[in-house]
């Protein structure tokens, strides 16, 4: 009988723009380290309906791109009906297509990422105070 471990923190994280992205790879990985699981999953998620969670480079022209695409792509002036309500649909868009969760391998009680994915948290409708929910299972 494996007795299944599970792992569940939040993280407060703060943001400073409009659209931002927030590196949180060193504290999802603490949690991953205090949680004791050794083999199992770490489901990192944005409980917010105008931010995400993605796993890539942490160079700043990168990130600039990744701003510019979202703003391209979910322009804030389009003719959106949400915005009759409060003025963000292409927050909510942005949101809706990227994905508010990813999940990670966890391997020998450490998260399992590529040397260029950092993890960060997609801010589209800063800044304010998000949260991102971290739960690791496995044994
Ligand atoms: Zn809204």
């Amino acid at each position: 009988v494996v007795e299944l471990r599970v792992h569940f923190d939040t993280l407060e994280v703060s943001t400073s723009k409009r659209v931002d992205l927030v590196n949180i790879t060193r504290r999802v990985e603490e949690v991953v380290e205090r949680s004791g699981v050794k083999d199992g999953l770490c489901l990192v998620f944005a409980p917010h309906a105008t931010a995400a969670v993605i796993a890539n480079e942490d160079e700043r022209g990168l990130k600039e791109d990744i701003v510019q695409w979202l703003e391209e792509s979910f322009p804030r002036n389009g003719k959106w009906r949400h915005n009759l309500v409060d003025d963000n649909a292409s927050a909510h868009l942005a949101s809706a297509f990227t994905s508010s969760c990813r999940v990670f391998p966890v391997k020998g009680g450490e998260l399992v990422r590529g040397t260029w994915q950092s993890i960060f948290l997609v801010e589209m409708d800063g800044p304010r105070r998000r949260r991102v929910v971290v739960e690791v299972l496995g044994v």
